[in-house]
């Protein structure tokens, strides 16, 4: 008789995301076959920039991903830090090739859609990872035979597969995070980013080259290069109590205006450049909840989606799957046990890294006295010891 971990059965992946797909090639590396059930029934270009740090490309270059990315990534030399109220900049951070020989990766920033572009082409190219498109998981359980079912849909049918475990990489509002019980709620952290892409060749020359972030009362904005450093990435984030769980929601670009009224004019003819908005509700879900129920692992942004001031959403999903594979072997015995070693592995950084952006998220806000005394500290600080502060996070490799 079969049984849960017949090593015939695949392993499905909810999602095919940042972390779904990085997963099924990590996994199928160890030997695993693969499905990759994804929701949607195509995946588009919606979304914006993503940073990759040296930490999440170590993972990338061993799956042979990261040297299809050089094309449309771009690598800023500095992270230049300006106030939003006097238009001055604060501080420099050295990114570049001074963080690449730092930590033996670069540090890039790039279109999350080119990123997924390159993971897929990857997909395509592995025999053992088939993915489904248009399919929802919902349900996982055993079956009267011994066997493990995941349930899913698509448009013409509720099927059932047996599989080996399920990982639900199905994103912050997860549908399997769900199906662990205990498990933490995505919250809704009153903060909104509008974002936008505009090509540089319609801009002022300041706005090529060097990643920005401005740091003004309730609000901030980071703008870099993406595309091979064709286009520019705008984030423009604002304490806004609008809710809504989509990528996809348009904004006027009047609005935007009317949010950032108080910014200097050179920012302010920036987002004038843009006729199309997005608008994203912040959300983030605690990493202390369970990730684990069984033959479910929870990963990325399912188990611990994270605000962006640290800018390690997709860092960490990417992390997870090189974990999760290191512990689940093609000839794993006792699945349960190995996902609960996953978890017990990654919490802790996660969590750190989770702590480390709320923890900016409240000095990227500050105003009076406590903005003047964090400008203050800014601008005596050497560029080289502000990269410095981050080696835990950016120094990270899975052979650890
Ligand atoms: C369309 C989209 C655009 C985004 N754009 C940006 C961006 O520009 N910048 C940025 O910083 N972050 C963006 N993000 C979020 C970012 O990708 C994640 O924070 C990070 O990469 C972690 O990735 P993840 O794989 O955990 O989740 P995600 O990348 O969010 O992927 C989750 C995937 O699961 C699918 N899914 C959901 N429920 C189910 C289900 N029940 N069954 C099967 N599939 C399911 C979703 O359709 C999605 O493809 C975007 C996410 C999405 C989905």
């Amino acid at each position: 008789m079969s049984t849960h971990n017949d090593a015939s059965h695949p392993v499905i992946i909810a999602g095919a995301g940042i972390g779904g797909l990085t997963a099924a090639l990590a996994l199928r590396q160890n030997g695993h076959s693969v499905i990759v059930m994804e929701k949607a029934r195509e995946l588009s270009e919606v979304g914006a920039g993503l940073q990759l740090s040296p930490n999440a490309c170590s993972v990338l270059d061993r799956l042979d991903v990261l040297s299809s990315l050089k094309a449309t990534a771009y690598a800023p030399e500095n992270l230049r830090l300006w106030s939003g109220e006097t238009g001055r900049q604060l501080a420099r951070v050295r990114l570049g090739a001074y963080l690449e020989q730092r930590h033996g990766q670069p540090f890039w920033v790039i279109h999350r859609a080119d990123l997924q572009r390159a993971l897929l082409e990857k997909v395509h190219q592995t025999p053992g990872v088939d993915l489904r498109l248009g399919a929802e998981i919902l349900d996982l359980s055993p079956s009267p035979y011994g066997h493990l079912v995941c349930i899913y849909q698509t448009d013409e049918i509720n099927g059932n597969l047996d599989c080996k475990a399920l990982i639900g990489a199905d994103g912050v509002w997860s549908k399997t995070r769900k199906l662990v019980p205990a498990h933490q709620n995505a919250h809704f952290s009153g903060q909104v980013a509008y974002r936008a892409t505009i090509p540089l060749d319609k801009l002022p020359a300041r706005w090529s080259g060097d990643s920005g972030l401005w740091l003004h009362k309730n609000s901030h904005l980071v703008h870099y290069p993406i595309r091979g450093g064709r286009e520019l990435n705008i984030v423009a984030l604002a304490e806004e109590a609008w809710q809504d769980e989509t990528w996809s929601a348009r904004e006027e670009k009047e609005t935007v205006l009317r949010v950032f009224k108080n910014w200097p004019a050179d920012v302010r003819n920036l987002l004038k450049a843009s006729e199309t908005w997005l608008k994203w509700a912040l959300c983030s879900v605690d990493a202390s909840g369970p990730w684990t129920h069984g033959h479910l692992a929870l990963m990325g942004d399912a188990a611990h989606a994270m605000l962006p001031y640290m800018a390690q959403g997709a860092g960490m999903a990417i992390e997870d799957a090189a974990i999760l594979a290191k512990h689940l072997p093609a000839d794993v015995e006792n699945v349960p046990a190995a996902l609960r070693a996953f978890e017990r592995e990654r919490k802790p950084r996660v969590k750190r890294v989770q702590e480390t952006a709320s923890g900016n998220a409240r000095t990227f806000h500050l105003s009076g006295i406590p903005a003047f005394a964090r400008d203050t500290v800014l601008r005596w600080s050497k560029p080289e010891a502000l990269t410095a502060r981050y080696d835990d996070i950016y120094g990270w490799t899975p052979e650890r």
